[in-house]
């Protein structure tokens, strides 16, 4: 299991998101959006999966996530 905090996943706050697949940290990273931050969460919601910035945050996300020692 990896834990990457809301910041590093680009949020607002340092609560740690864990998850044992990127696809489950990243559906608990969403779960924390819209408990802590609902106007971050529906920003991204809105935004198409091929938009430029997603693809980034992606690629950004995958880098962490391939950096972050499993616990
Ligand atoms: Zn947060």
């Amino acid at each position: 299991m990896k834990t990457i905090t809301c910041r590093a996943m680009g949020g607002e706050c340092d609560e740690p998101i864990t998850g044992t697949t990127p696809e489950e940290l990243m559906a608990n990273g969403m779960k924390h959006l819209e408990k802590a931050h609902p106007k971050m969460a529906a920003d991204v919601k809105k935004m198409p999966k091929d938009d430029p910035m997603m693809k980034k945050w992606s690629e950004d996300f995958m880098k962490t996530w391939a950096g972050t020692p499993d616990m």
